[in-house]
């Protein structure tokens, strides 16, 4: 879907401000050239538009001096972290008239604080350089989703996962936060504090952002230690009904142990298995099945350490012997977890597709699931429902896959109705249209007609005291 860019965003002088940018920041921190400026132009689901400039500050007062240079140029700034968001909020329009900021060289990892449980980083750590800076310490921070993101974007996106049923969001796990307005003003929340009463809580404002108020720099995060003991198992619900009783007996008995309870329908399944020939073939000659559950039970205490398997695998075969499980398969975790990251990647590389991410009060996922599958078979029966996702938080990444010889049947305005109308099965089911990717040009007009009147008038109210010129972010929903 091509977006119209926003022409109205003033005409600068390119040139003038490309050049001062490069006196003010120095020639390594200001990319213009189409070639280089390429990567940070175009997103993980494959969308381009066209920056004026990227600015690749190395430090906060680099940040200050970028923000104060675009403000007096009157440059609109997308900031840009490591640019795997899924509503295309991380990369400019077509206009060329937007300054990429990027963070990524923000990249300096503090030594972990283990007795607080936390470490100070750069908005531009990457998830991949800070696990391993981590669990040398011994710690674990509790995000692993298919694709590698930095912490900035993190915090402005206000990541989910697989975890967030035992952990929360990111905003759970972010303990301060420095951040720079539009204007260059430092907001220095960069408190190591689980406890701190002091009125409002400013670097709420900043998380689940999408980069609307300002440029998160560095952030103090609460870590935890890491897993000493793992467990994974793939389930197969006898019955889509017995998914509930199944997540209820694991929680009576395990707690807050079960650290992920990830839902996949077989339709996802065997999008993964079409698109990548490398994935084990999990259920051998048999059928893929309707729906298969990943779980996983975590602790990091001693305690646990010897008895948990044990206990898991029995609980798991007692589920089967009872008729709540079909099927629960124990013996190769790690490909349990390859299936579950191949379902979102090989579903980004359906030629049509549909894919929200909503999320109910989880006693409602059954209903809707049932609901929606009724509605796509009664008035899209070609359209094909591969659903995953968190099923004991009540997401679900809800998938819709127009197969390609059905594709003509569905043009662009087919494909927007069919989007309207899950959207008001959503809002009718009392769901939430974005769960966990955050508000951006993909799915704004949804903000629009979703979001309480209310609401909006108070995301407005907050934008114009930060970003009065309204410079800032992709995200047109403040
Ligand atoms: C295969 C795949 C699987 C995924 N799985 C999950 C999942 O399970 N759960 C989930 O929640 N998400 C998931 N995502 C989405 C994505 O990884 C998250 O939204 C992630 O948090 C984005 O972080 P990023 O560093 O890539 O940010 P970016 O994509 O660079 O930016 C995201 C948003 O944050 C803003 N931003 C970036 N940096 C800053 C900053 N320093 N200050 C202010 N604003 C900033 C941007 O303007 C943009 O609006 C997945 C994505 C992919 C491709």
């Amino acid at each position: 879907m091509s977006e119209r860019p926003n022409t109205n965003q003033p005409r600068i002088d390119s040139q003038a401000f490309i050049a001062r940018a490069r006196e003010v920041l120095g020639a390594e921190a200001v990319l213009a050239d189409p070639a280089s400026c390429a990567n940070y132009e175009r997103d993980s689901l494959g969308r381009s538009g066209r920056a004026l400039a990227v600015l690749l500050p190395a430090s906060t007062a680099q940040t200050v001096e970028a923000m104060k240079l675009c403000a007096a140029f009157n440059v609109a700034v997308v900031p840009q972290a490591g640019n795997t968001g899924l509503v295309g909020a991380s990369t400019p329009d077509e206009s060329a008239r937007q300054v990429v900021l990027s963070v990524r060289r923000m990249d300096l990892m503090e030594g972990v604080d283990v007795l607080n449980r936390s470490v100070s980083v750069g908005a531009g750590v990457r998830m991949s350089r800070l696990q391993p800076h981590l669990i040398e310490a011994g710690m674990w921070f509790p995000f692993e989703i298919a694709a590698d993101p930095c912490v900035g974007g993190m915090i402005a996106s206000n990541t989910g996962g697989s975890h967030l049923t035992r952990y929360g969001d990111v905003r759970a796990s972010v303990l301060g936060i420095e951040a720079v307005l539009a204007d260059g003003t430092v907001v220095d929340s960069l408190k190591a504090l689980r406890k701190d009463n002091t009125g409002f809580d400013c670097k709420q404002l900043f998380i689940g952002s999408g980069g609307t108020l300002g440029v998160i720099t560095r952030a103090v995060l609460a870590v935890h230690p890491k897993p000493m003991t793992r467990v994974s198992a793939l389930l197969v619900p006898r019955s889509h009904d017995a998914l509930p009783a199944l997540l209820q007996r694991l929680e009576a008995r395990y707690g807050e142990l079960l650290t992920t309870f990830e839902g996949m329908s077989g339709e996802a399944i065997r999008h993964a298995y079409n698109t990548f020939a490398h994935l084990h073939r999990l259920f051998g000659d048999a059928q893929i099945p309707h729906y298969a559950v990943l779980v996983e039970l975590a602790s990091s205490c001693e305690f646990y350490a010897e008895s948990l398997a044990a206990d898991v695998h029995a609980s798991l075969a007692r589920l089967v012997d009872e008729s709540l499980a079909a099927t629960a398969l124990t013996a190769d975790p790690d490909e349990y977890w390859k299936l579950r990251d191949a379902i979102p990647l090989s579903l980004m590389k359906a030629r049509q597709v549909l894919s929200l991410d909503v999320s109910f009060p989880r006693s409602r996922l059954v209903s809707f699931r049932a609901a929606v599958g009724e509605f796509l078979r009664t008035q899209h029966p070609q359209a094909v429902l591969a659903d995953f996702g968190h099923f004991a938080d009540g997401g679900d990444h809800l998938t819709v896959v127009i197969p390609d010889h059905c594709a003509t049947r569905y043009p662009p305005l087919m494909m927007l109705r069919l989007r309207g109308q899950l959207y008001d099965l959503v809002a009718a089911h009392g769901g939430s249209y974005s769960a966990e990717h955050g508000i951006g040009p993909l799915n704004e007009s949804v903000y629009r007609r979703h979001s309480p009147p209310v609401t909006q008038r108070l995301h407005g109210a907050i934008k114009q005291m930060l970003d009065p010129t309204r410079r800032l972010g992709r995200g047109r929903f403040a």
